[in-house]
């Protein structure tokens, strides 16, 4: 089979592998759709650590059933189908307590952090275990499919994140992630949704995507304009989705005494907090990791139209211009989102 493989750091090439075996518990998936995530990106130049060459990345995928494991009797070839990213082991303290997010054994599909290596899908098979695995709606297309893991991440952190009918919440950071968590938390009932980011652009898709009021922090003081907007109070709650000491000081800075700041964001693996704000206006502090059961939302909700991913999707490229749009994702090109590879 064809795959993209990162040879090196900074290296990716796509080359002739072998299709990937399967266990008895296992599906094997032809890849009609793997997005490029930032994890992806930053892997690249061995940043991260999380992923060792040789690999074949990509874990935001959708695809076809072509065969089943011993053990798999209710998908056929031929099912449309997603997965999640999460490969848990279902047996640890956590998954039996029910979050599989936070599984001892936990690996993700095209992450090779050193323990283990996982092959992922910017590749023309990929090999996954049925029970990470979900049926995709006839009205939704692979590409679409392909963004149900982000998305699945922001309903994730809202569902964290104790929001009530008629809340003003604030979201910093329009990325990807963060444009999901806007349409979340609309949904959750925010009444009112204020989207933070130095890129306008970005806040222009906010807007068409139901953030109420943006602020471009470059442009204007953050802080003061939220609490202008909320009778010199803050925000009910904040989402975090950029994970550095500004934004995440912003977002504590923007919410009321009382209020409670979700962590999505992860870049910066340390910050600089200010303490006695926290305390002295006993703010909650609440970290997201990955999503834990929300593929089934994600899905319903993409499904319906409620939260939409098609202003998302910047490219639609064969496997074979992968290693060009990585390398343009890698120089920062202004205004690319999410771009997608078809193997
Ligand atoms: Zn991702
Ligand atoms: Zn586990």
């Amino acid at each position: 089979m064809q795959a993209m493989l990162l040879k090196e750091y900074m290296h990716l090439e796509v080359v002739e592998m072998p299709e990937p075996p399967i266990g008895p518990d296992d599906v094997l998936v032809r890849v009609r759709a793997c997005g490029i995530c930032g994890s992806d990106v930053h892997g690249l130049d061995g940043r991260t650590g999380r992923r060792i060459p040789p690999l074949v990345m990509g874990h935001e995928a959708a695809g076809e059933v072509v065969r089943c494991g011993a053990n798999v009797t209710d998908l056929r070839p031929g099912d449309r189908v997603t997965f999640d990213s999460t490969v848990y082991c279902g047996r640890c303290f956590f998954c039996t307590r029910g979050e599989v997010n936070l599984c001892d054994n936990r690996e993700v599909l095209g992450v090779s952090p050193g323990p283990y290596r996982r092959h992922g899908a910017f590749a023309e098979y990929v090999a996954v275990p049925r029970r990470i695995m979900y049926r995709l709606p006839d009205n939704l297309t692979y590409e679409q499919a392909a963004l149900i893991e982000a998305v699945s991440v922001g309903i994730h952190a809202v569902n964290l994140t104790p929001v009530v009918l008629g809340d003003v919440a604030v979201v910093v950071g329009a990325g990807m992630i963060g444009l999901a968590t806007i349409q979340a938390v609309k949904h959750a009932g925010a009444s009112r949704v204020i989207a933070l980011d130095p890129d306008d652009g970005r806040l222009e898709l906010a807007r068409k995507l139901g953030a109420t009021e943006t602020i471009n922090p470059k442009k204007a003081d953050a802080v003061e304009t939220v609490k202008s907007m909320t009778e010199g109070r803050g925000a009910a709650v904040a989402l975090e989705c950029v994970g550095a000491t500004d934004p995440i000081q912003t977002a504590i800075a923007c919410v009321r005494k009382g209020g409670a700041v979700t962590l999505v964001g992860n870049v910066a693996p340390e910050i600089t907090l200010p303490l006695q704000s926290v305390v002295t206006r006993q703010i909650r502090l609440q970290g997201s990791c990955a999503s834990n059961g929300e593929y089934p939302a994600a899905i319903e909700l993409m499904s319906s139209g409620a939260i939409q991913v098609e202003p998302l999707i910047s490219a639609i490229a064969p496997l074979q211009e992968g290693p060009s749009w990585f390398d343009r994702l890698y120089r920062h090109e202004p205004g690319l989102m999410k771009v997608i590879l078809r193997p």
